[in-house]
């Protein structure tokens, strides 16, 4: 059986509310190393951690929205000009993601194209209900509730028999029933603590679905400033930036 080790580099949301991180998550599994989501903050924070950026083998990005992504050019730029990357990585997106992370990274270094072309990088699409087999891992992917211009997706990553599930950003859905069952670890998005949504979760919708959620285990993450306002009445397992997890 292969064990993973979480590390949250970011358990933020997009404004860095009390000084944590954006959204990204290290995982080490096995021989790779697995980052979910790449927010602006994450190559300060995974450095932060005393982990290597430049070792992560394969990027899950759970939708495109800048606090999920934006740290893409940096790592990329450093791969290129700094660390003269030759180690393949793959970055699997949603619909449209190469085009939009491309497009982002050449208006922030204009070379970036040719960084992208010097560099072993391959883009994976994936779209939502597909089962993906990438690099040893089993990886399935499901639409949930947020803004639908950043086709946004949460997903299950499964390796012998152990289930990473993670929520990405999302409001209620069913979707997050599958998501969650039997994981291992269930990262859950708590941007709210009891304000109502379409494209966030609130606390208490959470604990109302606890004994649904048929995770083994859940954290609690992407913190919004309401959700911080009554952390200490918020039980169970939260995300801290630094914060390691062996599941
Ligand atoms: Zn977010
Ligand atoms: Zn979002």
């Amino acid at each position: 059986m292969t064990n993973g080790k979480l590390t949250v580099i970011g358990s933020g949301d997009a404004f860095c509310s009390d000084g944590r991180f954006n959204s990204c998550y290290y995982v080490e599994w096995g021989d790779k190393n697995i980052l979910l989501d790449c927010g602006p903050t994450s190559l300060a924070a995974i450095r932060k951690c005393y982990l290597d950026p430049m070792a992560v083998d394969i990027i899950v990005i759970s939708h495109l929205h800048g606090d999920h992504i934006a740290g893409i050019p940096f790592l990329v730029l450093e791969a290129d000009k700094a660390d003269k990357r030759k180690k393949p990585l793959t970055i699997i997106t949603p619909p449209d993601g190469e085009r939009r992370i491309k497009e982002v990274s050449a208006l922030l270094y204009p070379d970036a194209i040719s960084m992208f072309q010097n560099l072993d990088i391959r883009f994976v699409q994936y779209n939502k209900n597909e089962a993906l087999e990438i690099e040893g891992f089993r990886m399935k992917f499901f639409e949930v509730s947020h803004n639908p211009l950043v086709n946004p997706h949460g997903f299950r990553i499964e390796k012998d028999s152990k289930i990473l599930g993670y929520s990405g950003d999302t409001g209620w859905t069913d979707n997050l029933y599958q998501i969650a069952d039997n994981a291992d670890l269930f990262i859950c998005e708590c941007n709210f603590y009891e304000k109502e949504t379409l494209t966030h979760l609130n606390y208490k919708k959470i604990i109302a679905e606890q004994q649904n959620l048929k995770a083994k285990r859940m954290l609690l993450t992407h913190f919004g400033k309401e959700s911080l306002a009554h952390y200490s009445k918020i039980e169970g397992e939260k995300a801290e930036d630094g914060k390691c997890i062996a599941f």
